[in-house]
C-alpha cells in the first residue's frame, strides 16, 4: 500500500507520537474501535458545549446553562450510541455534575470580543506538506489585540510540559495569520471544586521553536509514508479502542519467540 501524506494537523502528529500502532490501526487500516474512554467522551461533549457558548457570544444570541447542558448530553449520547464507554472510577452522573459546574464557570469568563469559533486553518508548511487545523476560539481584547485560544479539559492543573505542548499547537496556528496575535490556553480543570484558568503562553519561555516543529511534522510524514508503526504501551492503553486487536496481534508471539531463541 503506497501512502502519501499531503497534510497533517497537530492532533494527528501527536496521536502518531503517543502510539504509532494506535495511529496505524485508526487512520491507515481504519479498524473499528471496540470502546472509548469516558474521559475522551467528556472532553468532546465539553468542547461541543463550549463551542455553542462562544458562538452565542459571537452572534450575541442569549444562551442558558440548561441549553449548554443539553448540548453536552446530546453529544455524549451520540458518541455512546456508536461504541461502549469505559468508565475509570467515576460514573456518568458524577462526571456530568462536574461538567455542569465547569460550564457555569465558563459562562462567567471574560474573553473579550469573540471574532471566530472553530476557525479552519490551512497553509504550506514545506514544499510537500500542508499544516491543517482548527482554532478553538479567536477574540479581540480591549487593546484591539487578536488572541488565539485553545480550550483544554484536564484532570489536574497544567505543568510547564503541558503548556509547551499546547503552545506548539498555537504557534503553528499563528503561522496562518497576517497580523500578530497573542496565544492563550483556557484550562477547564475537573477537580472536585472545578476551576477555569487562562494563561498567556510565551513561546521563548517554553522553549518552543517553530523550525523544530516543522521538522517534526516532516519526520512524522516520512515515518507514516514508509509504514513505521510500533506499540507504545502506557497510560494511552487505558480505554484504547484497539486494545482487542493490539493484544491479539500474532506479532506478540513472534517477538517472544525471538527472545527465547536469543537466550
Ligand atoms: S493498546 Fe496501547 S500499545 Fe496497543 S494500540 Fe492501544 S495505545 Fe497502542
Amino acid at each position: 500500500m503506497k501512502i502519501e501524506v499531503q497534510s497533517l494537523s497537530t492532533s494527528t502528529v501527536n496521536s502518531f507520537l503517543i502510539c504509532p500502532e494506535q495511529f496505524w490501526l485508526d487512520k491507515i487500516e481504519k479498524e473499528p474501535k471496540c470502546q472509548q474512554s469516558a474521559n475522551l467522551v467528556n472532553g468532546v461533549a465539553m468542547h461541543a458545549a463550549a463551542e455553542s457558548w462562544f458562538r452565542s457570544r459571537q452572534y450575541k444570541v442569549p444562551m442558558t446553562l440548561e441549553t449548554l447542558v443539553r448540548v453536552y448530553r446530546i453529544t455524549w449520547d451520540q458518541l455512546e450510541s456508536v461504541r461502549p464507554v469505559v468508565y475509570d472510577g467515576k460514573s456518568r452522573e458524577e462526571i456530568e455534575a462536574n461538567a455542569v459546574m465547569l460550564l457555569e464557570l465558563l459562562m462567567k469568563e471574560d474573553v473579550g470580543e469573540v471574532v471566530g469559533v472553530e476557525v479552519p486553518v490551512k497553509y504550506r508548511l514545506s514544499s510537500d506538506l500542508d499544516f491543517i487545523g482548527r482554532i478553538d476560539l479567536v477574540t479581540r481584547d480591549s487593546d484591539d489585540q487578536l488572541v488565539l485560544w485553545d480550550l483544554k479539559t484536564t484532570a489536574r492543573r497544567y505543568s510547564d510540559d503541558d503548556f509547551r505542548k499546547v503552545c506548539e499547537q498555537l504557534v503553528l496556528y499563528r503561522g496562518a495569520l497576517a497580523e500578530p496575535a497573542h496565544i492563550k490556553v483556557m484550562t477547564l480543570v475537573k477537580t472536585k471544586a472545578p476551576v477555569i484558568e487562562s494563561h498567556r503562553l510565551v513561546p521563548s519561555y517554553l522553549n518552543v521553536n517553530e523550525a523544530e516543529l516543522v521538522e517534526r511534522f516532516r519526520m512524522v510524514k516520512r515515518s507514516i509514508e514508509v509504514g513505521v508503526h510500533f506499540k507504545n504501551r502506557g497510560w494511552q492503553c487505558n480505554g484504547c479502542g484497539f486494545i482487542h486487536v493490539c493484544n491479539a496481534d500474532r506479532r506478540n508471539n513472534e517477538i517472544e519467540l525471538h527472545f527465547r531463541r536469543a537466550a
